[in-house]
């Protein structure tokens, strides 16, 4: 197997410079398979673990991935029963997670990545991500429900839902929903504190990502540098 001086491995995996990472490695904050390394010129192969204060540093680049999730999949990463949405990924699957959750019903936009910076800031309540659903409804909605979604919804949890938008199309049980948090079935708990049911989900967009209309269910390709770029 290849193998690479430690230092060398930290300037390009953690981005430091040169004696950046002789700095770190000789003060004893780098660690190689759990094993305090103080010498920059030990080689290591790209199978070993290294931490940086604990840190786990990856080598590989990061991957983003646009995935249509079709009903019947957890989205997760392991599962007892069901298969995951990563069972769904053919390789290069390593440490790769769900931003994310959509119920095992739902279908649509789910992205998968291995970078938990972006998932964390994609993730934070205090971010007001827009996430966009269509649903089906087992009856039909109108501006009266419009209006109850804009006030905020009180879908049973200490807190009201946050403002979201309701948009009617011609069919009257069809709808699309437009929500800034990511609450355990909040989609369909607003649409229940209106009387309504869902019957069918799809995520439609994140931020400024949108599902791919190319992609048939279970089909997945890797974010476009723009795309990427937008999320950011
Ligand atoms: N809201 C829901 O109720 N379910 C989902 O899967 C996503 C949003």
């Amino acid at each position: 197997a290849k193998k690479v001086r430690l230092d060398k491995f930290l300037t390009q995996a953690a981005e430091l410079t040169r004696s950046e990472a002789k700095q770190k490695i000789k003060k004893g904050s780098v660690t190689i398979n759990e094993e305090l390394i103080k010498k920059p010129e030990v080689k290591i192969s790209l199978q070993d673990r290294v931490c940086i204060d604990g840190e786990e540093v990856l080598y590989e680049q990061y991957r983003y991935i646009m995935l249509h999730k079709p009903a019947g999949v957890i989205s997760a990463t392991e599962d007892a029963e069901d298969r995951t949405v990563l069972d769904l990924i053919a390789e290069g699957k390593k440490g790769l997670f769900p931003v994310g959750r959509l119920d095992k019903d739902t279908e649509g936009l789910l992205l998968l990545t291995n970078d938990g910076v972006l998932a964390h800031n994609l993730l934070s309540p205090k971010k007001h991500i827009d996430k966009t659903y269509f649903a089906i409804l087992d009856g039909p909605v109108g501006t009266k429900e419009q209006e109850l979604f804009l006030q905020g919804l009180d879908i049973g949890d200490e807190k009201l839902a946050l403002p979201a938008k309701l948009e009617l199309t011609e069919n009257k049980n069809e709808v699309f929903i437009t929500v800034q948090e990511g609450r355990f079935h909040q989609v369909k708990r607003m649409a229940q504190a209106v009387g309504r049911n869902v019957t069918y989900l799809k995520r439609i967009s994140m931020g400024n990502l949108v599902l791919d209309p190319n992609l048939k269910k279970g089909e997945y390709r890797s974010l476009t540098e723009k795309e990427l770029t937008s999320l950011k």
